[in-house]
């Protein structure tokens, strides 16, 4: 998993090995060896060129600094590779970060709403149920709209995944999505749902009608929460597209998905920074419970190894 991002790091740690001083000229030479791989893996060009600059600032700045405190009071000699590691590791977090992975959801018995938006092929149905099942898990009642009407066989697989999991899946051939989203809600009511999680048409790429029928569906529910499903592969595209369905819906989160497999990591990096919004699960398998909360320190942890 990050395997190009994590290279970077590995090597500038080697580069570091051993070393018993962290000069101006060691600091740059590792940070090109980061650079060149958070470039590879597709981290937006700005955000690559902010984080170096800040780790560079606080490893060269901090030069003196080669003793801590440890939690048990004793003073601790930190090696030049930790210290510079330790930096490395505070601002990738402090890029993708801080945690925030609550939606908005009233309390249960009362109906609220979920919008997952994203473009085909993202991981959008799938992650429908996962999250369904997240919300089983912690004693909601979901109930999945689809309205994913222009590829058929969404409507089947949402439905397969609602029997699979046991949860009511509503839609109605015939029906427009803005409708439906709204008949949903009514459905729910009726089911004694407290939880609506509409799964919403993709395309190949953004286009107009895609971006006005989601705007309607918006405005005919007013969904508690908007979520949008990138696909981790596709690094900076993913940050573009984040960055535009934002600027017309005002998302609420990402979540990412195929952080299993072998996604370059840019969009991770990237999008929170990017955009100001927070990164709320990531996908991490096909399965119905491969969601998990994003911890920005625990990617930090698994990047830098
Ligand atoms: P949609 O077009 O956005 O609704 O995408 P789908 O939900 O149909 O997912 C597209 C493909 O990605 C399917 O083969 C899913 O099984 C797969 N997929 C979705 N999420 C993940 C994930 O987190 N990891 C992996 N490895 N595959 C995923």
């Amino acid at each position: 998993m990050l395997e190009t991002v994590t290279k970077g790091f590995r090597a500038a740690k080697n580069r570091l090995a051993g070393k018993s001083e962290l000069t101006p000229e060691l600091v740059d030479e590792s940070l090109r060896d980061i650079r060149v791989s958070l470039l590879e893996a597709d981290v937006a060009f700005d955000v690559v060129k902010k984080f170096v600059a800040r780790v560079r600032e606080k490893a060269v700045g901090e030069l003196v600094q080669t003793t801590i405190t440890d939690a048990s009071g004793q003073k601790r000699k930190v090696s030049p590779m930790d210290h510079f590691i330790k930096i490395c590791h505070d601002e990738l977090e402090a890029l993708m970060g801080p945690v925030d992975t609550g939606l908005n959801l009233k309390p249960k018995g009362q109906l609220s709403g979920i919008m997952m938006v994203g473009l085909q092929g993202s991981g959008k149905t799938t992650t429908t149920g996962k999250l369904a099942n997240r919300l089983l898990q912690q004693g909601r009642k979901p109930l999945l709209v689809a309205a994913d009407i222009y590829r058929p066989a969404a409507v089947d697989q949402l439905k397969v995944l609602g029997e699979r999991l046991k949860v009511p899946v509503y839609h109605e051939p015939g029906v427009q999505p803005p409708e439906l989203a709204k008949r949903g809600y009514a459905a729910a009511r009726e089911q004694k749902c407290d939880v609506v999680l509409i799964d919403t048409a993709g395309r190949l790429a953004i286009d107009e009608a895609l971006m006005s029928e989601l705007e309607s569906i918006k405005s005919n529910v007013h969904p508690d929460n908007i979520l949008l499903v990138c696909d981790a592969m596709i690094g900076q595209d993913a940050v573009r597209t984040a960055a535009e369905f934002d600027r017309r819906l005002t998302l609420d989160g990402f979540i990412l998905t195929k952080l299993d497999g072998d996604a370059r990591g840019g969009a991770a990096l990237s999008i929170k920074e990017v955009t100001g919004k927070p990164i709320k699960f990531l996908g991490m398998g096909e399965s119905m419970d491969k969601l998990e909360e994003f911890r920005p320190e625990g990617l930090a942890g698994r990047i830098l190894g």
